[in-house]
């Protein structure tokens, strides 16, 4: 396609790029949904659905279940097939602070733009292909004032991918050691937050919390785009976490 005809096809089409943060992103297929943290089941139900889950996410208590979202890779075991589902959150704000982790402070001058250092640490290329995917024009991180560094000397947060192989034990360390304070951690993916399907094991550990300390976590396996750029935002203070704990709720099943 010729010069003239991509500029005519990029006015026929108007601008594509999402309006999130500003606006709420509503398109189809931009979330996968996520289990609630919990979810009002019948007992017997509750006790089926910890069986079920191939990573140990789901918990039973009294008058339902709990979801570990650090666990959950997203099977959709518990939300398809015979027996009630469990509720299903179906945005994508799904970033929170670690435990104990407070609002971070950063020093006046602080523009809330931020430049992100990713370290691959042994993930199996999903949580990484999303993270790719916020520099594309629909995602289009850049307008938020958020870039990729190649260096740690420059950037102000570190976003980890992958449940952190023995390999990259000590380029991760390294990598965090060289970048000034003040710093973030931001652990992506349910490999990154608790070793997900890999750990532990002679080759990975529980994930990232165990070698640095993690301040924001994003669950899911993989994020979408749209959650990582929540956590991104969270990290700026430009939106607020989601809460550690959920709310129960009846169980909404995914189509
Ligand atoms: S979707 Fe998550 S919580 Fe549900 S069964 Fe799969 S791993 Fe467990």
């Amino acid at each position: 396609m010729k010069i003239k005809q991509w500029v005519l096809q990029g006015l026929r089409v108007g601008v594509v790029t999402t309006g999130y943060p500003a606006r709420k992103e509503q398109a189809a297929g931009v979330s996968p949904g996520i289990p609630s943290a919990m979810s009002k089941v019948p007992e017997e139900e509750a006790r089926r659905l910890v069986e079920i889950c191939p990573t140990g996410a789901i918990e039973a208590e009294k008058g339902g279940v709990r979801v570990d979202l650090r666990r959950c890779v997203h099977c959709f075991r518990c939300a398809r097939g015979k027996g009630e589902s469990v509720a299903w959150d179906f945005g994508y704000e799904w970033a929170r602070f670690a435990e104990g982790v407070k609002q971070p402070v950063w020093p006046s001058g602080f523009m809330k733009s931020l430049h992100i250092r990713v370290v691959d640490a042994g993930d199996c290329g999903a949580c990484l292909s999303e993270v790719r995917q916020l520099n594309n024009p629909y995602y289009n991180m850049h307008r938020l004032g958020f870039f990729v560094t190649p260096t740690p000397r420059n950037a102000d947060i570190l976003l980890v991918v992958g449940p952190v192989t023995e390999q990259m034990r000590r380029p991760l360390l390294a990598t965090y050691e060289a970048m000034p304070t003040p710093k973030l951690v931001m652990a992506v993916g349910a490999c990154a937050l608790s070793g997900g399907v890999f750990s532990p094991s002679v080759f990975s550990g529980p994930g990232v919390g165990s070698i640095l300390p993690v301040d924001i976590e994003v669950p899911g396996a993989p994020p979408p785009p749209l959650a990582i750029l929540h956590g991104l935002l969270v990290a700026a203070g430009r939106k607020s976490p989601a809460p550690r704990t959920g709310v129960p709720k009846e169980g909404i099943r995914p189509s």
